[in-house]
């Protein structure tokens, strides 16, 4: 089943490849060991991307790797991985893994998910463990020859997302395959095989035995890889914003026009931005992606008390709900509700408070937030005008704006 592609048969350049990692791997193999460029690196050399970043497969186990390296660390424990570290970079390296069944050092629960899977093996092994078939291809910097067990390169030719083995099978071994694959079939522009995006509908909620953690790490990765806008459409599409977001998911299924556009919108400056080589700070991306279940809860309360305790009683819960499926360290959770408040804030302008909002440290957020809710179609009487007005007008104009408010 390995085709073996040599050199001349296909389109990798060395010089695409970061020395440092060829060193790695040339370290490995002096020490007797085999040693391969796996993964996206090799799957984005081969599509004449720019790699992100390379990953290394050994036969070398994660102690005979520590040993080999300075500062090499051993990270993991469900699935062990060695970082080791070469002049300013780091690389992940992982041993071969083999089948998982029926051995002590692979466990799985009664789902099916792996809890354990540091069975080691060979190559051909570790390529069926791989997730999908453009993801298993292997290059040696020895021979320059790319090994294929799965068929990868024909799917990467047809621009195809496969996964490998039976789909629910692999699905309830790791459902973060699943966001992997919508990740992937957005990033890349490929077409989901049927057989593998059919049980992606039906298995979203195993997304709920996933730790809040991991599924935050997820999502960043969903969001932050230059394909936000497609990812997040391939989302709703399969369904997976239901498990991932439950608030939003229902929030736009009750047909909230603006919140969806207002996500889009967010998206796709996103892309922009990541596009443009720009930061991106994830507190805008939760705020966008969370408004919607925000203004549902507001409107519910709002029945029952006046604005602002409605707003600060909803901004709680809608919090509260959203960590039991994802956590958001504080780090972006305190910003992305400064900018909610703000919102708020923005629309009480007068006396001295309008020219104090100007010197929030989270004011030019929250004022973007603001220009993309009219974007999408809300309507504020101007507030998003006035505001870009006042920033750049002189002290007496700014006076006199504040006092021709009504
Ligand atoms: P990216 O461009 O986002 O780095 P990647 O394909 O390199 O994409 P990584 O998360 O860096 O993704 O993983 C490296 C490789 O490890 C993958 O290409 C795949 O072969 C394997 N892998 C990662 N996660 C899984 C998983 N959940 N199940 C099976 N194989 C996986
Ligand atoms: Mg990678």
């Amino acid at each position: 089943k390995l085709r073996v592609i040599s050199r001349d048969d296909h389109n990798i350049s060395r010089k695409n490849i970061s020395p440092a990692v060829i060193k790695v791997i040339k370290q490995l193999v002096d020490a007797g060991y085999e040693a391969y460029l796996v993964g996206g690196g090799v799957r984005d050399l081969l599509l004449e991307g720019k790699p992100k970043d390379f990953d290394v497969a050994t036969s070398a186990t994660p102690e005979q790797i520590r040993r080999l390296f300075r500062g090499a660390r051993i990270i993991g424990r469900r699935f062990q991985i060695v970082h080791v570290r070469m002049g300013r970079e780091v690389f992940e390296v992982t041993t071969f893994r083999g089948a998982s069944d029926d051995n002590p050092e692979s466990k799985r629960s009664q789902d099916g998910m792996l809890l354990r899977d540091n069975v080691y093996g060979t190559l051909a092994s570790d390529a069926m463990r791989r997730d999908f078939t453009v993801n298993a291809l292997y290059y040696s910097p020895n021979d320059f020859a790319v090994y294929d067990y799965t068929g990868g390169m024909e799917d990467l030719k047809s621009r195809t997302l496969r996964i490998i083995g039976d789909p629910v099978t692999r699905y309830k071994e790791d459902p973060v395959r699943m966001l992997r694959a919508l990740r992937f079939a957005g990033k890349l522009g490929f077409a989901i095989e049927p057989a593998t995006a059919q049980p992606v509908r039906e298995l979203g909620h195993l997304l709920e035995n996933i730790s809040e953690s991991r599924l935050f790490e997820e999502i960043l990765k969903l969001f932050l890889g230059g394909s936000a806008l497609a990812t997040f459409t391939l989302l709703r599409e399969y369904g997976l914003l239901a498990n991932l977001f439950p608030g939003t998911h229902a929030a736009l299924a009750d047909g909230d026009e603006f919140s969806l556009r207002l996500i889009e919108q967010t998206m796709s400056n996103t892309d922009k931005r990541i596009r443009a080589e720009k930061t991106v700070t994830p507190a805008f991306l939760y705020a966008a992606l969370l408004w919607p279940a925000l203004q549902r809860e507001k409107a519910r309360l709002l029945q029952a008390m006046p604005e602002s305790a409605a707003y600060a009683q909803a901004a709680q819960q809608v919090v509260t709900q959203q960590l039991q499926r994802t956590s958001i360290p504080k780090r972006f959770s305190i910003p992305m509700r400064e900018i909610w408040d703000l919102q708020m804030r923005l629309t009480q302008r007068a006396g001295l408070r309008a020219v104090r909002l100007l010197d929030h440290p989270r004011f030019r957020a929250a004022y973007d937030f603001l220009l993309m809710r009219e974007d999408a179609g809300e309507q504020l009487d101007g507030l998003g005008s006035w505001w870009t007005r006042f920033q750049s007008a002189t002290e007496d104009e700014q006076e006199e704006m504040i006092k021709t408010l009504n």
